[in-house]
């Protein structure tokens, strides 16, 4: 056949993101046919000829052989099989993928599922190493499609959710933020899926209760002890958890105000419970059973997804953060000193800075050894962060040198919090390892603030560090507030 014609015939018949479901009988010939997304009249031809004319229409003569003998072995063994991103190529040059699954029914029909799975094809490609477990989901999922009952099921329907969940993946696999994500997968969810009431609980494993995090519908801050109610009977059970009808059900508890259905699904990553998807649905709204399979696909996802936006939260903050003071480290205060400076100037608030610095520590590594040293670094830490106030930034500078960011605070407040910093140390017995005796420390800090001292960050830092310098000029152990004389 003229390949012009062919092409277009081809695009005639299955469309750029249609995917297609055929029912073979044990003759080979085609009983039944749906196609999504277009008119069922353009593949009504098809039925009761033999899937070879359907399938070599489609795919070139390699493929064809492919699907053709996969169909034969999983006719005689009444098996399921897959055949995965079939790749077609369109005159445009455009490359299209299909997964071809292969479903045996009870009545000897064979179930052939050609799933254009070219977009998720696509985003594999875009996550690398992900790929594999995405692409392995989506062919559960395909399998699971193939098997429901078509004939009772709203095809359009079903496709316009199967496509939603592509959306879904597409989003979350792009974002990192552990909050961002929730909140992307509850959109998805809601906007995509429809459902009106949804819930991401996620385990403390420590105290064994789920917390929400996000939800749409629901009340805020649910705390659900494992085990109770149906949201932690499934994560206990690490089993999906469909009540039809809440009124009946006598573990339920409480989350939406019209909530007549609740599914809760465990989400798992290796073997590990992470939390519970939670879904309710009004009395109109009936869950149907592709609904459970969909949610469940959903569900391997979402806990994919949480648990690479935590590995990376958990990178994050390790890159972060000060190996041996547990504080803040250099690199995070350059960030947080530029988004509290522009913070302070947008919005004409104060922002004051201490910078804190150990007095003759040389002195005392010198004579009590390095360890010690380090250890009175880590206890020197621990003071500052106990004495300032929760809303103050704690960050280890350099060697034997801190900083505290204080937002929303004017330099005679920041005055305050400095000298009650410095008189604990001063006051605070640090014992040496071997000797047991105690010595005394202490630390001068140079206090500066926006917007008396300073209109920039640059000019901030150098009136804490001019600030500082008086301090050591003068006695030590001194706080000292910047002068500009
Ligand atoms: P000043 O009162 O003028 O600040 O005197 P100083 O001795 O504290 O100042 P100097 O900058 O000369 O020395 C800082 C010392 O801090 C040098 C180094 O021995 C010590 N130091 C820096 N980082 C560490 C660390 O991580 N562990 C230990 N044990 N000591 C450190
Ligand atoms: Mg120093
Ligand atoms: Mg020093």
């Amino acid at each position: 056949m003229n390949s012009n014609i062919h092409e277009k015939m081809l695009n005639s018949v299955i469309g750029a993101k249609s995917s297609v479901l055929t029912t073979v009988n044990p003759d080979g010939n085609i009983s039944h046919i749906f196609i999504t997304g277009r008119s069922q009249k353009s593949l009504s031809r098809f039925i009761g000829q033999n899937i070879s004319k359907f399938v070599r229409f489609i795919f070139d003569k390699e493929n064809s052989e492919l699907i053709l003998e996969k169909l034969r072995v999983c006719q005689s063994l009444q098996q399921e099989a897959t055949l995965s991103q079939l790749k077609h190529c369109s005159k445009r040059n455009l490359i299209e993928y299909y997964n071809c699954t292969f479903s045996s029914t009870p009545e000897q029909n064979t179930i052939v599922y050609f799933d254009n799975v070219t977009e998720s094809a696509l985003i594999n490609e875009e996550f690398g190493n992900i790929t594999n477990q995405y692409e392995s989901l989506n062919q559960e999922l395909a399998i699971a499609m193939a098997k429901l009952d078509f004939q009772l099921m709203d095809f359009e329907l079903a496709h316009k959710k199967l496509s939603a969940l592509y959306k879904i993946t597409a989003i979350v696999q792009k974002t990192v933020d552990e909050k961002e994500v929730l909140n992307e997968i509850l959109d998805g969810i809601t906007r995509e899926l429809g459902f009106v009431n949804a819930a991401i609980f996620l385990l403390d494993p420590a105290s064994k209760v789920l917390t929400s995090k996000a939800q749409r519908g629901y009340k805020a801050d649910m705390r659900i002890p494992l085990g109770q109610g149906v949201t932690g009977y499934a994560a206990l059970h690490r089993e999906l958890v469909y009540v039809p009808d809440i009124n009946l059900e006598p573990r339920y508890i409480p989350g939406t105000g019209n909530g007549f259905s609740e599914v809760a699904i465990p989400l798992i990553v290796n073997d590990q419970v992470i939390g519970v998807l939670d879904v309710e649905t009004s009395e109109e709204q009936a869950l149907k059973e592709y609904d459970l399979d969909l949610l469940r696909s959903l569900a391997s996802q979402i806990a994919m997804t949480i648990s690479h936006a935590s590995h990376v939260a958990k990178a994050y903050i390790e890159a972060a953060t000060d190996g041996l003071t547990n504080l803040y480290n250099y690199r995070h205060f350059q960030n947080t000193l530029a988004q509290e400076f522009k913070r302070a100037v947008r919005y004409k608030r104060p922002l004051s800075l201490l910078l804190i610095d150990i007095d003759h520590f040389k002195q005392y590594n010198d004579t009590n050894g390095h360890l010690d040293g380090d250890n009175a670094l880590k206890i020197v830490a621990s003071l500052i962060r106990q004495f300032c106030r929760v809303t103050d930034r704690v960050f280890r500078y350099g060697g034997e040198e801190f900083i505290v960011l204080l937002p929303e605070t004017i330099i005679l407040q920041a005055y305050i919090i400095a000298e009650r910093i410095r008189k604990a140390i001063a006051e605070y017995p640090f014992q040496t390892l071997n000797t047991n005796i105690s010595t005394a420390l202490t630390v001068s800090i140079g206090i500066a603030g926006y917007p008396d001292n300073a209109d920039s960050e640059l000019e901030l830092m150098a009136a804490a560090d001019a600030a500082l310098y008086s301090a050591k000029g003068s006695s030590r152990n001194l706080s000292c507030l910047y002068n500009s004389n």
